[in-house]
């Protein structure tokens, strides 16, 4: 299932090239206090009959005639993963401008890091440049969105947690600053188009990911690469801090990063997922 959110407060199952309104077998009037977490992730893996049952026979609309919004709404966080794929580190360390005269440690280093969940948006919107006149990147990632509440996991256990899977992408500020805070730029979280459940991605650790700027590839890879995969992600992050059903990670970008101007358009592809396209604006 690959499930969206659109036109602001509508859910919706799509469907080849339309979109199947499923908002009404959820309940969306939440009651204070909230569970932490995404409302409506939160529901989403106990109503797939319901929602499947809402899907059969119905009348799609065109996907081009909505506007598609961040598929995740709150979070209570988004992390990220640091060198998680080994090329990375090596264009990094060899790139003063990407390193900043810092030695590229490794992934069981340095942890993970967070981006603010009020960096997100989706991919109806633009990422819109805060400081232009610095480097500022994209970073094509698979992020993972957490289903059920996880603390303390295994490796064995990890991917029980896992919803779905979208394209992330965590644009950065390269700088001196600390990571949560060049990343955590408003619109410097891209979470799009829709999530694919789980179910129908049997191994996230063999997708192919691309990305393209104004038509021109630049990074292409498979995320047969990281270093950390994602039940090793999904272990690591937990035994420092519990996840929560929509809670998102953004598990490390391969090599090919490169600076973004206004005006560019990044045409993302993940295998399995879909492609999303992105406009780069000024602030
Ligand atoms: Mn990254």
């Amino acid at each position: 299932m690959r499930l969206c959110r659109f036109n602001g407060n509508r859910i919706g199952v799509v469907r080849d090239a339309t979109i199947i309104d499923v908002t009404e077998p959820f309940n969306t009037t939440p009651t204070w206090p909230l569970p932490p977490g995404d409302w409506i992730v939160r529901q989403a893996s106990g109503l797939h009959s319901a929602i499947d049952r809402h899907v059969a026979g119905a009348e799609g609309i065109p996907l081009d005639s909505v506007r598609l919004d961040c598929p995740v709404t709150s979070p209570t966080k988004v992390a990220g993963a640091p060198v998680n794929y080994r090329k990375h580190a090596e264009e990094a360390q060899a790139d003063a401008n990407i390193s900043h005269g810092r030695t590229v440690g490794t992934i069981g280093d340095y942890g993970l890091f967070l981006k603010a969940n009020s960096a997100l948006i989706g991919p109806s919107e633009e990422v819109r440049l805060r400081f232009p006149d610095r480097r500022n990147d994209h970073e094509m990632e698979l992020a993972v969105i957490i289903g059920e509440t996880a603390n303390q996991v295994g490796r064995d256990e990890a991917m029980r947690h896992v919803f779905g899977y979208a394209i992330g992408l965590d644009m950065t500020v390269r700088g001196t600053e600390v990571q949560s805070f060049r990343k955590s730029i408003d619109t410097y979280a891209v979470l799009g188009p829709w999530i694919v459940t789980a179910d129908e991605i049997p191994d996230p650790n063999a997708l192919a990911l691309s990305l393209k700027v104004n038509g021109e590839t630049r990074q292409d890879s498979n995320t047969s690469y990281m270093v950390f995969d994602v039940p090793k992600l999904i272990e690591f992050a937990s035994s420092f801090y519990t996840l929560h059903p929509g809670d998102v990670i953004m598990t490390g970008t391969p090599e090919g990063v490169s600076q973004v101007f206004p005006g560019d358009v990044l045409d993302c592809h993940l295998e399995g997922v879909g492609d999303m396209r992105i406009k780069i604006a000024e602030s």
